[in-house]
């Protein structure tokens, strides 16, 4: 579908969940000198108006961006954010500086990751709405580490893994969930994508409305023999009304070592600034090694 248009979402709490956790194993891959490679295979704009028309209509964005930068920076402040959610609010900070006064830009996944790329890494984005796709091309036009593709982010796995830039990365999937298979398209995905590049490490987001589809989801994937699955689930209140976004969830297979750990923290973090005392967080092996 191209009707989705994530400017009205973007900022809100499952976005700042996402691009915390995409920047944490990023940052990661940075740890070891060869280059890597991340595939965005639904990547957006690259960059939200949180002054836009369409932000302020839903202002989903002050639940969720705007609920960390009233946060106290300070590293010995008990009250302060947790190191990998402070680590992602620097760049926010900084993203926001560098656009000019009356815009308040917030970095979505393709912005955050270019940020993060050392001379030797890549970025590859797909964006499959023409206007969507116009705006990061135009957005990355200066940056030879990134490459934008107006083509479908599912067949984009088939074709352009494993990457033929570095021998280690990640794949990052955050579709729309605008049509009712996508649970299915996205579990086919995770599967694809380990098949063709088996050393990456494979994150996929998903919504959090009812737990039926969620089980069945990562069912799916059980029941296929798919082993190292870490499951991150942010919940802002028990999951009953289906047609509410109650939680936010992010599916990692073949996580890094021990990034569980990191994902704890920083789930338990994001809760306690974006959650009003039902929100509860939750880092799980849906299967272990
Ligand atoms: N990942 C982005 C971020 O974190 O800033 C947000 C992505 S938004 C949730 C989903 C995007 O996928 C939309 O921009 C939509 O136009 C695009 N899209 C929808 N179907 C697609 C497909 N089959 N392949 C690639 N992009 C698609």
């Amino acid at each position: 579908s191209v009707n989705y248009r994530h400017s009205y979402h973007a900022g809100n709490f499952a976005d700042v969940m996402k691009h915390v956790v995409l920047m944490a194993l990023v940052e990661v891959l940075r740890r070891k000198p060869s280059p890597f490679c991340v595939l965005d295979t639904h990547a957006g704009t690259g960059l939200y108006d949180l002054s836009s028309i369409q932000a302020q209509s839903t202002g989903e964005w002050r639940d969720g961006i705007g609920r960390l930068l009233d946060a106290p920076s300070h590293p010995t402040s008990a009250a302060a954010p947790a190191p990998g959610v402070e680590n992602w609010l620097r760049i926010i900070r900084t993203v926001m500086r560098d656009e000019q006064a009356g815009r308040l830009s917030y970095p979505g996944s393709p912005a955050l990751v270019a940020r993060l790329l050392r001379p030797g890494d890549s970025l590859i984005c797909c964006e499959l709405h023409p206007e969507d796709q116009q705006t990061l091309r135009h957005l990355f036009r200066h940056d030879r580490h990134v490459s934008v593709h107006g083509r479908d982010g599912y067949e984009a796995i088939t074709a352009l893994l494993p990457p033929r830039q570095a021998k280690r990365g990640l794949v990052f999937m955050d579709p729309p969930f605008e049509r009712g298979d996508e649970f299915q398209r996205l579990a086919t995905a995770i599967m694809t994508a380990r098949q063709r590049f088996p050393a990456g490490i494979v994150a996929g987001w998903y919504p959090i409305k009812h737990r039926a589809p969620v089980r069945a989801f990562v069912n799916t994937l059980k029941d296929a023999g798919q082993r190292k699955l870490l499951t991150l689930e942010l919940t802002l209140r028990p999951p009953l009304d289906p047609s509410r976004l109650n939680g936010s969830g992010i599916i990692i297979a073949n996580p890094p070592f021990r990034f569980e750990e990191e994902a704890r923290t920083i789930l338990t973090s994001l809760c306690h600034f974006l959650g009003d005392g039902q929100a509860e967080s939750h880092v799980e092996w849906a299967v272990p090694e």
